[in-house]
Order: C-alpha cells, then sequence, then structure tokens
C-alpha cells in the first residue's frame, strides 16, 4: 500500500480506500469479508455515507477492535426517510442521524458536509444552523476535520472558497471530467455518457482540482468507474471500455488526489482493485482509450504519463500537475507547491522532443517544463 496526505488534516491516507455503499443491505458475512480484504490490503479510509442502521452495525462489528486503524469519512445530513437514502439540512433530522453514527464508531475523522451540488445545497448548509453544527462537532472532537462532498465542480469552488473545509469527496473519472460542467454529472450516469458532449477535460473540473492543490484540499474520489459503465463494452463512451485499474489510476493522477474508494462489494473484487500495485505501467496507462475522443482543448496535459520515460528522468505529468496549479495565481504561488517541486529532483529537459512525439494529447512538454523551472524553481 501506498500512503498519500489528505491535504491540509495531514493524515496519511491509503491511494486505494474502500466505498461502503454497495455493502449496503448485503448479509454480514459480504460485508465482514470485504473489510477483512480491504483490511488485509492495509486500506486505512472508509467511507460511510449510508444513514442505514443496519449497514452502520455491520460495518462496526466487523471492524470490532481495528476501529482505531481506520479512518472514517461520515456524512452530515445523510438520512434515510422511508428507507430511501436522501439529503437533509432540517437541523433535528441531520442531528438524529449523525449522532447515531458517532454513538456507532465512538468518533469520525471526516465530517463530511453531505452533497453540496447547487445552490440551494450551499445554502441550505452556509446559510443555516448546519455549518455551525459541524462546526461544533469539530471543537468538541466528535468530529477531527470538516469536508464536504460534492459532484459539480463549480459549486464545489464556492464551497472551497468559504475556507471551512479541509478536504472534499468528488466524483472523478474521465467520463465526468469530459463532460461540460454545465451537464450534471447525474444526468448521464444512469441513462449512459455518449461521447457526443465531450470536448476534452472541462476546463471548471481542471480549474477545480488546481484550486484544491494550490488550498491544500485534499480530494478524496468517489465514482471512479462511473457506476461501472466505464469498465462496460455496452455503456463505455469511449473506443473500448477502461480497466478497474486504468480508472483507478486516472483518478490518482489529477491534482490534490489523495485516495480513491472504489465501491466494492465482495472479497474478491476489493482483492482484483489491489492489483493495481502489481499491473504494470501499460496496463494502467488510459491515454490511448482518452484520445480515442473529440478533444478541442489539445494540448492540455490530462497527466497520463504516456510520455515517459524521459531520458533526463523529468517526472512529466507531475511536473504538469504543478505547473497548471502554479498558473491559476502566479503572483501566489503555495511554498507547498515549490517544495514539492522541488522534492522532484527534476533533471534540465535536453530538449530532446521523445515525450511530445508519444503524447496523444498535443501537449507543449518542452516550453511548459521551461515555465515549471521559472515558476516554480
Ligand atoms: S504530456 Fe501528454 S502524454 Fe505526457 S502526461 Fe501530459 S498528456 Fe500524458
Ligand atoms: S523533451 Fe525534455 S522532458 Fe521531454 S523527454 Fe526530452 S528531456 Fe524529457
Amino acid at each position: 500500500m501506498k500512503y498519500r496526505q489528505i491535504g491540509q488534516t495531514g493524515k496519511q491516507a491509503s491511494i486505494i480506500g474502500l466505498g461502503c455503499e454497495h455493502l449496503d443491505r448485503k448479509p454480514y458475512a459480504q460485508v465482514k469479508e470485504t473489510i477483512d480484504m480491504a483490511l488485509a490490503h492495509d486500506v486505512n479510509l472508509l467511507d460511510v455515507f449510508m444513514p442505514g442502521e443496519e449497514i452502520r452495525d455491520h460495518i462496526a462489528t466487523a471492524l470490532g477492535d481495528r476501529r482505531k486503524d481506520v479512518m472514517i469519512q461520515g456524512h452530515i445530513g445523510a438520512t434515510d426517510i422511508n428507507q430511501q437514502y436522501d439529503i437533509s439540512r432540517d437541523l433535528p433530522t441531520v442531528k438524529k442521524y449523525f449522532e447515531a453514527l458517532l454513538r456507532k464508531f465512538g468518533y469520525i475523522d471526516f465530517g463530511m458536509l453531505f452533497f453540496i451540488d447547487s445552490e440551494d445545497d450551499y445554502r441550505g448548509v452556509f446559510e443555516t444552523g448546519f455549518i455551525t453544527y459541524a462546526e461544533q462537532l469539530k471543537k468538541q472532537g466528535d468530529i477531527h476535520h470538516i469536508g464536504f462532498s460534492s459532484h459539480n465542480p463549480v459549486t464545489a469552488m464556492k464551497v472551497i472558497e468559504t475556507g471551512v473545509p479541509e478536504m472534499m469527496m468528488f466524483s472523478i473519472n474521465p467520463a465526468f471530467d469530459m463532460l461540460p460542467s454545465e451537464h450534471y454529472v447525474f444526468d448521464y450516469s444512469d441513462k449512459g455518457f455518449g461521447s457526443d458532449l465531450f470536448r476534452g477535460i472541462d476546463p471548471k473540473r481542471a480549474e477545480l482540482y488546481q484550486l484544491c492543490a494550490q488550498k491544500q484540499i485534499g480530494i478524496t474520489v468517489m465514482k471512479a468507474f462511473g457506476a461501472t459503465k466505464l469498465l462496460s463494452p455496452d455503456h463505455t463512451p469511449y473506443a473500448k471500455p477502461l480497466t478497474v485499474h486504468q480508472c483507478v489510476h486516472y483518478a490518482l493522477s489529477r491534482p490534490a488526489v489523495a485516495s480513491v474508494l472504489p465501491g466494492c462489494q465482495t472479497a474478491a473484487e476489493m482483492e482484483d482493485v489491489m492489483r493495481y500495485f502489481s499491473v504494470s505501467g501499460e496496463e494502467k496507462d488510459y491515454a490511448e482509450v482518452l484520445g480515442s475522443v473529440q478533444n478541442d482543448f489539445k494540448g492540455s496535459c490530462v497527466y497520463c504519463s504516456h510520455c515517459q520515460p524521459c531520458p533526463v528522468g523529468i517526472d512529466i505529468a507531475a511536473v504538469h500537475r504543478l505547473v497548471d496549479t502554479a498558473r491559476l495565481d502566479k503572483a501566489n504561488i503555495p511554498a507547498t507547491l515549490r517544495a514539492e517541486y522541488a522534492a522532484l529532483e527534476s533533471a534540465v529537459c535536453i530538449e530532446c522532443g521523445h515525450c511530445e512525439v508519444r503524447c496523444p494529447f498535443g501537449v507543449p512538454v518542452i516550453e511548459n517544463v521551461k515555465e515549471a523551472a521559472v515558476l516554480l524553481g
């Protein structure tokens, strides 16, 4: 297992975690074997957004005294009115569900402001007692950090600008990233994507990830497989389906991403995801599949590393993640960004051009690597 820091929280998360959503309404034995497999692979981050009592019980019992070995994302505002998942901003209802979660797990590592996608969601959280409640929970030590979950890049940026959250759970996969931000991802995840809307990585989503890197908002990832549609030959919007490991690699290559939390529902699925650490770099490479659709934003790096190896050892994707973030506000480049650049120990580019020939997205690598040295060196 590898670990990455979740932004400002300072916590080290396993780069692959477990989203427990699909364990809901499954027998206890199945929940336990899946969690056992995750922990056997040193997973230390679980998402428990589900409001149902039975699944919360199952997870707490399966963990037993291993509760201390994992960090839990628990969602403030997730409710299950009439056995259906629901979002509530009504304080007594919100408290009832979250306090039940606290009783079950003792404390919650990341108290997530649940599902902030629209202006209404934003107002319901930030212009009511909801946010005061979350801040109180943190002051009392019931939650250790405040995070939030979202699927909308524009709203997510607004939430980050409040300065309140330290981390974010966001839906990230290549199809969502290519969907223009004025379209809502849930309008497509049920009926399938179709590639007619794709024009390359949406600039608003790219900006969100760069903003997170700049402000050290660590990202944890949901929906990495696009509700499995990206894995399916019948539903993929690309020339061919992506693999689980390509999807995990895509999400982990976005700036500021700390951990991907696939929604595994069996031990076998969990074990298969963990093969990420043993498959070859070629098997994880998603460049060719992404390159199969129209790209109006040609020239933008998608951090795929398809251009490697560089003869002088420059990590081209990593340099691009940093320089793209630095460009967001050239006058105020955070020291953390410079430190990350220094840690890369990048050699000087000899302008051999191999990377530019190999890049399927027409990225002017030589120019960008030079700019990185000027801005971050
Ligand atoms: S320069 Fe091109 S090939 Fe290299 S990481 Fe960026 S998009 Fe991928
Ligand atoms: S042009 Fe520069 S960055 Fe690209 S492969 Fe050659 S040395 Fe590496």
